[in-house]
């Protein structure tokens, strides 16, 4: 599978230590990237691993987000959610269904900042409606 080649490689280049539980869940990460929470994390890593532990999978997290592998997008009321995707990107949470969507970051700032400001990293949430929610109420 090539995901397993992505998973491997990543984790290789990052310098982390390598587990057979810290594949697992990075892979789980790259396959849906949807934004699991935790709990999730540890169901579909339960899938493939049946021993694995919510706790150990709190650690991976951990140990992923410390590396740079991972990004934890957390937002008001709502457990905290892992994300994959390396690309500088915002989020866009949607308030009707709670999905949250990969917002590509202009490589241009936007914002209109006084000069003398450096960005080295933009954290944005937008909230809001999905598309699909956003169909379903017209
Ligand atoms: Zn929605
Ligand atoms: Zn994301």
């Amino acid at each position: 599978m090539k995901l397993s080649s992505e998973v491997t490689e990543r984790l290789a280049a990052s310098g982390i230590r390598l587990t057979r539980q810290r594949e697992e869940v990075l892979g789980v990460l790259l396959q849906k990237r949807d934004h699991p929470t935790a709990v999730e994390v540890f169901m579909r890593s339960k899938k493939h691993m049946p021993t694995i532990s919510l706790a150990t999978v709190y650690n991976c997290l951990e140990a992923l987000v410390e590396s740079g592998l991972v990004k934890q997008v957390n937002l008001d009321r709502a457990p905290t959610r892992f994300c994959a995707n390396l690309l500088d990107h915002s989020h866009f949470f949607c308030e009707e269904c709670g999905s949250v969507h990969d917002i590509e970051i202009p490589l241009q700032s936007p914002w209109n900042l006084p000069s003398g400001y450096l960005i080295k990293q933009a954290e944005v949430t937008f909230r809001g409606k999905c598309p699909a929610c956003t169909s379903k109420n017209l």
